[in-house]
């Protein structure tokens, strides 16, 4: 009996990373996945290994209230969608601040928007966000614009719980410090010296090692399902211990 049995889920930037490996394994514990992404090309391997899949830009609201027309009543929407933007508050212009709010932020927004009202009809769902520990748990130097955005994730996450718990909605955050990620090798890479930014990355863990996205698709498994029914507004910190040292 999967964990997930007789539920559907809707997860956002689920081509690669984070949001690919939690379709995955919500799939596997017999949730009927849907997995979204704005890059097609990404998403095609996903339908062999039973996950539907939608190309969907979570920029785009027509295509948001679209889907949520569409599909009617989800039992759990993951908003994973999100960009890494490096610097501090002088190499963050107006319009690199708006780029960043938008999909880290105002995407989230839109789609709890589009799909909470069919969950308050249904009495029941479980809104997953994705934040980062760089937001209001760690400060992270040059991470100014993205640290920021997965703050207000955090904010909006526990306003989203306070006011429809007793709706049986649940909505947390979630957040990673660094995972292995498509991203972060493509960040690593454009660092100039690839050997350099990895050994940054690891140095900051106490383990040594980083975190792989199927360790953050665990946490999600656990709060799409009933098992953390009584859990509720919590900003989840899944990092090696990075935070804490
Ligand atoms: P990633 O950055 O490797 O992949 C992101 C995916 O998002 C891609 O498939 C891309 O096509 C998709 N995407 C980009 N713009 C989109 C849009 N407008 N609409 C829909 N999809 C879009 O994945 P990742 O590194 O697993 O990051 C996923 C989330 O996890 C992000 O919100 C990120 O901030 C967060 N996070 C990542 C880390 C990390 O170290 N990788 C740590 C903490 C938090």
């Amino acid at each position: 009996m999967g964990r997930l049995n007789g539920k559907t889920a809707l997860v956002t930037a689920a081509g690669q990373g984070i949001g690919r490996a939690s379709a995955l394994a919500m799939a596997r514990e017999g949730a009927r996945v849907i997995a979204t992404d704005i890059n097609e090309a990404a998403l095609a391997d996903l339908a062999a290994q039973g996950v539907e899949t939608c190309v969907l830009n979570v920029r785009d609201p027509a295509a948001i209230t679209a889907l949520a027309a569409d599909l009617g009543r989800v039992d759990v929407l993951f908003n994973c969608a999100g960009f890494v933007a490096n610097g501090s508050i002088l190499e963050c212009d107006e319009d690199q601040w708006a780029f960043s709010f938008d999909l880290n932020v105002t995407a989230a927004y839109r789609m709890c928007r589009a799909f909470l009202p069919a969950m308050i009809e249904g009495g029941a769902g479980s809104i997953i966000n994705m934040a980062s520990v760089a937001s209001s748990v760690i400060a992270v130097p040059n991470r100014f614009v993205y640290s920021s955005t997965k703050a207000a994730v955090i904010g909006l996450t526990k306003s989203i719980a306070a006011d429809f718990i007793t709706k049986g909605i649940r909505c947390n955050a979630v957040c990673p410090g660094t995972v292995d990620t498509p991203s972060l090798q493509e960040r690593m890479a454009a660092s100039g010296d690839y050997e350099a930014a990895r050994k940054a990355f690891l140095a900051r863990q106490p383990t040594g090692k980083l975190a792989q996205a199927e360790d953050i698709a665990g946490l999600v498994v656990f709060l799409a399902s009933d098992e953390s029914a009584f859990v509720t507004g919590t900003a989840n910190v899944i990092d090696g211990g990075w935070s804490n040292t």
